[in-house]
């Protein structure tokens, strides 16, 4: 393990003053913390945000499986579990999820001298565990693409400007010379994090960086086509009869600006709803020129409504998230949550939405 351990740190890290291969550099002095702070790590715990998207679990089980191969003991530990059109991802079933152990998970956390946060910028984002975390004497090193971090921690990195966790973490894992130690698994997850998030290459997709980690990981020997079909073929017959229903009902209001979708709990029922089953369903008004913000509120029980929002453009959905819906996200694509029934969400966001209309293209 102690050869491991040296190894960690001669890998030829990526230095200042040379040429970077990516426009994104991590600054190389976070980099070299990082490898110090792994080094006198032993137990390492790697979470992420609750609801764990493409992009949280790409990056937190890639990050987990280059951690195990430099000998450590690491874990992903996650607040609820993944949904059933990740469970494809290598390492995915090893998570140990608060949900179905909750034990498992806080004694983990307890024990672990290092925590790894990736994709998140708020400890509440943890939901059920962010008392454990908050708790825990270990040292915590932030990995994320979101605006504004509020979190606390020792070491953090983070960079609004790239379109995924996932592919920040690949160019740390370059700075750091350890891109070495991802093989076509882990190589996997971080392209099923970088494709999520930019809806397969269609949005935030722009920098070139992204092309060129994508080379280093088809060289790695991923197939991206079947990861396309394995992340997104996987509907139901009531699925797509949900779906349907939801879109046949969107009301757009605001001269055509904007899209509201609304699902209720009865509704879910009735077309036998399963976890995943209207993934990207907020995003089909933006198809309409017109359309700039499209809204999505889900009755998940009869208390508590899931809101998602998307946008085109300038229309900040992440302001109104964090303003409305306590949550938060990014500028084009933000989600947040009401206490209370759809009706009454409804009634709520129709009185907010004269405080936005302003901020229209
Ligand atoms: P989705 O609409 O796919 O659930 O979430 C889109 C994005 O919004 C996520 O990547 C995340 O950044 C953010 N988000 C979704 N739900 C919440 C929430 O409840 N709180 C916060 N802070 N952000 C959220
Ligand atoms: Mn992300």
């Amino acid at each position: 393990e102690n050869c491991l351990t040296l190894q960690l740190l001669k890998m030829n890290s990526y230095t200042p003053g040379r040429r970077s291969r990516f426009n994104t550099v991590i600054d190389p002095d976070l980099v070299e913390r990082v490898k110090h702070m792994l080094l006198c790590a032993r137990n390492v715990v790697i979470t992420c945000h609750v609801s764990p998207d493409g992009d949280a679990l790409g990056s937190t089980t890639a990050l987990c499986s280059v951690l195990r191969a430099l000998g450590k003991d690491a874990t992903v530990v996650t607040a609820d579990c993944p949904p059933k059109s990740l469970q494809f991802l290598p390492g995915v079933r090893e998570i140990i999820t608060a949900t179905r152990s909750p034990e498992r998970a806080q004694d983990l956390i307890a024990k672990a001298d290092l925590v790894f946060c990736l994709d998140f910028n708020d400890l509440k984002r943890v939901d059920r565990l962010s008392e454990a975390f908050e708790k825990a004497a270990s040292r915590r090193i932030v990995i994320d693409h979101h605006l504004a971090p509020i979190i606390s921690c020792d070491i953090l990195i983070s960079h609004p400007e790239v379109s995924s966790t996932s592919a920040l973490l690949y160019i740390f894992l370059w700075q750091a010379g350890w891109t070495r130690y991802l093989n076509r698994s882990s190589a996997a997850c971080i392209y099923t994090g970088m494709m999520t998030d930019t809806g397969n290459f269609a949005y935030n997709s722009n920098d070139p960086d992204l092309y060129l980690i994508i080379h280093d990981l088809l060289r790695k020997g991923i197939d991206k086509d079947n990861l396309y079909k394995l992340v997104h073929n996987n509907a139901s017959q009531s699925g797509i009869r949900l779906n349907g229903y939801a879109q046949y009902r969107t009301e757009y209001m605001c001269g055509g600006r904007m899209a509201l979708i609304t699902l209720s709990y009865d509704d879910l029922r009735d077309f036998d709803y399963s976890k995943g089953d209207t993934e990207g369903l907020v995003n089909i008004p933006l198809t309409i020129p017109e359309v700039q913000w499209s809204v999505f509120m889900r009755e998940d029980s009869k208390d508590l409504v899931k809101i998602s929002m998307r946008s085109k453009g300038v229309f900040p959905v992440n302001l109104v998230c964090e303003e409305k819906f306590g949550g938060g996200g990014h500028i084009n694509a933000a989600g947040g949550e009401f206490h209370g029934s759809l009706s009454e969400a409804l009634s709520y966001l129709l009185k907010a939405i004269p405080d936005y209309e302003t901020l229209f293209e």
